[in-house]
């Protein structure tokens, strides 16, 4: 046999190493080196020894070229599976990021460098061992826990792998993975007894008057020993009391790792539900046609029991030895739905979210990896959730724009899981109200099979639907922020003791601030965005990079003293709420009021109480919330989402009424929604008062098909971006021609008519950064060609000196084009 080659991918960040390195692998660690694990190499004039994965092993059969060989294998089992692999290796071909970006995804959560095996010996009898298995077994029993590279430095041998695996093999060893940082362990005080004397011993060196000491030592007696926080809470002692116990030397105090546990232990059983018909029919027709690695959109009206549905289809796939995950976007996350998942299932589940440390991330991770748990729930990146034996992927709220990626790689959690499906033989479900307009354009082309939930489980009506026209508000002389029909029904509501949700989706108090004397508006000095007034601080604050001031008395330009403050946001609707209703109880729900932990939580807590009546809030308040007493939806501005110089507005503005509608009416009484708008003409709007998904997207298809945007072309974004302006416009009409340069190489003159720009973008100035945009329409056949030219172009020599100070933001069907 030839000898064998990795490719391997280095941990650097540069352009001129972003691409895979080929490393001999000598015949000795030949059967140490697998694909999927991290290797040492030598790399570079001085052959410094670095990191890396290897992504390919080969047949070498070049004598002539001399290649350095692999210096060491990291990892005892590839950390990355064959499929892992080659999904990172598609998504830096389609969505044109570095290797890298690409493998960043698929790994652990944390720094990859920092991830270490561990070995365990199991409990097991010990015999017929060689000398070299003992030796071992030895080393790790004293040690305790025993990282594989102090291992294989003791050993000093290179078989220490082949030894180790054999003991694997006998089962007296086993290993797990562990992350190095900062936050790793988590330590307690574990409070138990000092000695194993009988309880009446150990009492009669308490005095008869010490009755809580007593109560602790009885209490520890029983339990053996006890965290101090649950020690404390369970015989409500003070810390005085444990620490004169611990001054007798009656008990003793250590500092104990508690295993991180992202879920909570108190959620009670989530009861299972005999399905309706009309349920039953959905998850029997997927059922059947499970294994055949197909697509499935459940379109039902909130309420009408798709989650019901998706846990019904995971215990069959447990059933069948199956993985599931299940993606919701990141707001949707809330601890109402993690419960529902959680209570049928128990600890089955892993939780993946942006608010877990890495050492928790790096946890769940495992948990996954080691086939401890069948499911895994998260936001978007959970779909890289490493099952070995992934059988289901559901994407719920399937429209929502958070599951494409606004970071390298920019991917959409929807292809790549329509792809990891494609490679393991999995089936797709996406559920939502309001699909996307791809989406359900897929569904017409046949690709994806429909099923719909026309009605609200046990009948309840979906709400009725008020379009207030706010221009004839305005001609009545009425310039509150509330339409004389919303006022009315909140005041009702109030009456009768009913809860009310207000949705507005700007945060702030009043989102412009100009001089009706010269018209200057105030704008952020680093961002062409203007600046939102924040009422508490009495400060100006741009929303984009953060950025503050001190609200302006005068204007900054003119001097004169009228300087207005316009638009509303969320802090005034909470003023004029508590000036029109004093006596209600109000609460705000926007990223202004939820930056603490578990304030989410106590805000949520509070509704669902029923201690709160009026409750006002962003987006985040838009989804997942089923609080049975909330029977008056108002949404304040309709127009604020119609009013986006974006493609998507209309579909957007659709999706918003038709979910923040879905909050009103969960419960035994019907529920109202009062929307005001200045456009209450608009197609979407009508669409959404009637509930009529189909009629919108025949309307909108059209649009699209007219004006040539997705689902009937894809979108390509290049954004250059920097600090000198005039640098950004030259760098982006360089690449601008030498991309025409390119194509007509290649005769496109059918791509080359589909090139706008390059212009200023939308917003031409963010975080002190001047940016360009150039967009391309293309079909999917010329997609792959403009890709190829733009890595050359633009990727390839992102390092050329000509290209200093700027970077580009490639965005392939970018969520928005702003
Ligand atoms: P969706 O996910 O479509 O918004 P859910 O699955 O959350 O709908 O169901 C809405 C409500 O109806 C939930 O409170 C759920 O517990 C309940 N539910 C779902 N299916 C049934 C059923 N078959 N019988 C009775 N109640 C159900
Ligand atoms: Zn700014
Ligand atoms: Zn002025």
């Amino acid at each position: 046999m030839g000898n064998l080659a990795a490719q391997v991918i280095i941990y650097n960040n540069s352009s001129k190493t972003d691409k895979p390195f080929t490393y001999l692998i000598e015949d000795r660690m030949k059967d140490n080196i697998q694909e999927g694990m991290r290797v040492a190499v030598p790399f570079g004039v001085g052959n410094r020894i670095i990191q890396g994965i290897v992504v390919r092993i080969f047949e070498w059969k070049d004598k002539t070229k001399n290649l350095k060989c692999i210096a060491d294998a990291l990892d005892f089992e590839p950390i990355l599976s064959k499929n892992m692999i080659e999904l990172s290796l598609w998504m830096r071909e389609n969505y044109l990021c570095s290797y890298l970006d690409a493998f960043h995804l698929v790994m652990p959560p944390g720094d990859f460098k920092e991830i270490r095996t561990v070995l365990n010996v199991n409990n097991v009898s010990l015999k017929n061992l060689t000398k070299e298995e003992e030796k071992i077994v030895g080393y790790i029993n004293q040690k305790g826990k025993c990282y594989l590279d102090d291992v294989k430095k003791f050993m000093d041998h290179e078989n220490a792998n082949k030894i180790i695996n054999n003991l694997k093999k006998k089962n007296i060893v086993y290993n797990t993975l562990e992350i190095e940082t900062k936050i790793n362990k988590k330590l307690e005080k574990y409070i138990s007894l000092s000695s194993n004397q009988s309880k009446d011993d150990i009492l009669k060196d308490i005095s008869s008057r010490g009755k809580k000491q007593i109560e602790v030592v009885n209490y520890l007696y029983k339990k053996k020993g006890a965290f101090i926080k649950n020690l404390m809470e369970d015989t409500k002692a003070s810390y005085q009391t444990i620490k004169a116990l611990a001054d007798k030397g009656l008990i003793k105090v250590t500092e104990t790792e508690v295993f991180r546990n992202v879920i909570k232990s108190d959620i009670s059983p989530y009861k299972r539900f005999k399905l309706t018909p009309e349920q039953l029919k959905c998850f029997n027709t997927i059922l059947d046609d499970i294994n055949k690695n197909g697509s499935f959109l459940i379109h039902g009206v909130t309420g009408s029991g798709k989650t019901e549905i998706y846990l019904q289809i995971i215990e069959e796939m447990i059933k069948a030895g199956k993985d599931t995950i299940v993606l919701v976007p990141e707001i949707s996350l809330t601890p109402q739905t993690i419960e529902r998942f959680v209570g049928r299932f128990g600890s089955n589940v892993a939780v993946l979210h942006s608010k877990l440390s890495y050492g928790e991330r790096f946890d769940e991770w495992r948990k996954i990896k080691e086939g401890k748990v069948k499911i895994a729930i998260g936001a978007r990146s959970a779909v890289f959730a490493p099952f070995n034996n992934l059988g289901l992927i559901i994407i719920d709220e399937e429209h929502e724009t958070s599951y494409k990626s606004g970071m390298n790689p920019k991917y959409s959690a929807y292809e790549v899981a329509r792809k990891r499906c494609d490679m393991e033989g999995s089936s797709l479900i996406l559920g939502t109200a309001t699909p996307s307009v791809e989406t359900y354009n897929s569904v017409l082309n046949g690709e994806i099979k429909l099923f719909v939930l026309k009605k609200r489980i046990n009948n309840k009506k979906m709400p009725v639907m008020d379009i207030i026209d706010m221009r004839e508000e305005l001609n009545n002389g009425n310039n509150s922020i509330f339409s004389r029909k919303l006022y009315k029904e909140i005041e009702e509501n109030l009456k009768e003791g009913k809860q009310t949700i207000l949705f507005l989706n700007r945060r702030g108090y009043s989102t412009f601030v100009s001089c009706r004397k010269c018209g200057y508006v105030i704008k952020c000095k680093s961002c062409d965005i203007t600046m939102t007034y924040h009422i508490q601080e009495n400060k100006l604050k741009c929303h984009y990079c953060g950025k503050e001031m001190i609200a302006p008395k005068i204007c900054p330009k003119c001097g004169s003293n009228y300087i207005k403050y316009f638009g509303i946001g969320t802090q005034k609707v909470e003023e004029q709420v508590k000036k029109y209703f004093p006596k209600a109880s109000v609460e705000r729900m926007d990223t202004d009021t939820v930056t603490k932990k578990g304030s989410h939580e106590r805000i949520f807590g509070r509704m669902k109480r029923g201690e709160t009546d009026i409750l006002i809030g962003t987006q985040m308040i838009s989804k997942g919330l089923d609080f049975p007493n909330v029977t008056l939806v108002g949404i304040i501005a309709a127009d604020t989402s119609l009013n986006l110089p974006d493609y998507r507005s209309s579909e957007r503005t659709f999706q918003l009424l038709t979910q923040v509608a879905g909050r009103a009416g969960r419960g035994d009484f019907e529920g109202r929604v009062i929307v005001q708008t200045y456009n209450p003409e608009h197609f979407s709007i009508q669409m959404a008062k009637d509930y009529n998904y189909e009629g919108f997207f025949d309307r909108e298809i059209l649009l699209r098909k007219e004006f040539e945007f997705p689902p009937f072309t894809n979108i390509l974004s290049i954004i250059v971006y920097g600090k000198e302006k005039e640098q950004v416009i030259n760098v982006s009409k360089d690449i601008h021609s030498e991309i025409i340069k390119n194509l007509e190489l290649i005769y496109d003159y059918n791509l080359i008519r589909n090139i706008y720009g390059p212009n200023p973008a939308l917003i031409e100035k963010i975080k002190d950064n001047y940016r360009w945009q150039i967009l391309f329409k293309c079909s999917d056949e010329d997609l792959f060609q403009l890709k190829d030219i733009i890595r050359r172009v633009c990727i390839n020599n992102r390092d050329d000196k000509k290209y200093r100070g700027v970077k580009f933001n490639i965005d392939i069907n970018p969520s928005s084009i702003l």
